[in-house]
């Protein structure tokens, strides 16, 4: 089994998810090598040899330094039919949900995507997705070559297991573009994204409005977490949508999952359910969120928020 596994980076930064498929591939017992494509440091070859990945292909150019959607799924469809892996990883982000489609449809070939369990049974691929906002969940089996995979996020951790590092220039014809990225606003900065924290303490409705919303913030500072909203939040203008979490925001796989005046719509938990812990703080003993929550808090989120924080302002000091 051969894995390309197509290499994340934005802002010179490998994204997390290239670590966790270089892990993913590794543990899966391939032989796999990763590829960036544009702006990409030299020391990658380094960083991914740490969690294992002995090769690191890279193809650069001037051209190459803004993404283009046709532009990179062209390049990526070359290296492909060169180095004839049995699978292409990416993971489910959005340049995978951009870039996988239109690299299979330039290939003809099988994609299953925002998979969260990938297994090897007899030297066929297995895979895991959830299907109708999570409420089911389908196995999978893909004919075909390469079989395109993109994997959720922080479904898979990380590990290091380092080898010697290998980086191959790769030459290949770089073709016009139609469409270029001219820019990417995003938001603050110094912000954790909720896709890639381990730790996301979530508000909705029931935190009354966006004056409320320090104390979100607080208990996410002092766990080291990321804020996300649900959209009902979002809708009233009190979160940015980069927060929202859900069927029309973001999915999410933490390791906890604090949800607090959160009912717990169908739409919100197609986005979190997959997180391994979930904590649900609600005065509603009915709310459906309880249904999927390991550990349920039936209360009115402004006594209970501000004495969490209390107490782990105690265990700081
Ligand atoms: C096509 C479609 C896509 C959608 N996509 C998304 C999506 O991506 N993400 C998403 O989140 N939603 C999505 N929704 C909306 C979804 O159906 C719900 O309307 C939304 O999730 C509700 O948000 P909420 O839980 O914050 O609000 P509510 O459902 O109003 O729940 C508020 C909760 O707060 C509790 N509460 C109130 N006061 C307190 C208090 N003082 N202490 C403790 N608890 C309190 C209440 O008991 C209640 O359970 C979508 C809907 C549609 C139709």
């Amino acid at each position: 089994m051969k894995i390309l596994i197509y290499g994340e980076h934005r802002d010179g930064q490998i994204r997390k998810i290239t670590l966790e498929n270089i892990t993913l591939a590794r543990n899966l017992g391939a032989e796999f090598e990763v590829l960036f494509i544009g702006n990409a440091a030299d020391d990658f070859k380094d960083q991914v040899a740490k969690y294992g990945a002995g090769k690191a292909l890279f193809v650069r150019d001037e051209k190459l330094k803004t993404y283009s959607p046709d532009g990179y799924a062209k390049i990526l469809m070359r290296v492909v039919k060169d180095r004839q892996p049995d699978v292409l990883l990416m993971g489910a982000t959005a340049t995978g949900k951009d870039l996988g489609p239109r690299v299979s449809a330039l290939l003809n070939a099988p994609m299953a995507t925002d998979c969260v369990q990938v297994e090897m049974e007899n030297g066929q691929l297995k895979l895991v997705r959830p299907m109708y906002a999570g409420k089911v969940r389908a196995n999978l089996e893909m004919n075909g070559q390469p079989k395109i995979v993109t994997v959720r996020p922080n479904v898979y951790q990380a590990s290091e297991q380092p080898t010697a590092a290998q980086a191959e220039e790769l030459s290949v014809e770089v073709p016009d573009f139609k469409a270029i990225v001219k820019e990417i606003v995003s938001g603050a900065k110094e912000k954790l994204d909720v896709t890639e924290a381990d730790i996301i303490v979530s508000g909705g409705r029931g935190m009354k409005g966006p004056e409320n919303w320090h104390l979100i913030e607080e208990l996410a500072d002092l766990l080291g977490a990321a804020t996300g909203a649900s959209r009902a939040a979002v809708d009233a203008g009190w979160r940015p949508h980069d927060e929202q979490v859900g069927q029309t925001g973001k999915t999410v796989s933490p390791t906890l999952y604090i949800a607090v005046g959160i009912s717990g719509a169908i739409q919100h938990l197609a986005g979190m359910s997959s997180s391994k812990y979930i904590v649900a703080i609600n005065k509603d003993p009915e709310a459906p969120i309880f249904k999927v929550a390991d550990y349920g808090i039936v209360a009115d989120l402004f006594e209970v928020v501000p004495r969490m924080i209390d107490e782990l302002k105690k265990m700081k000091n």
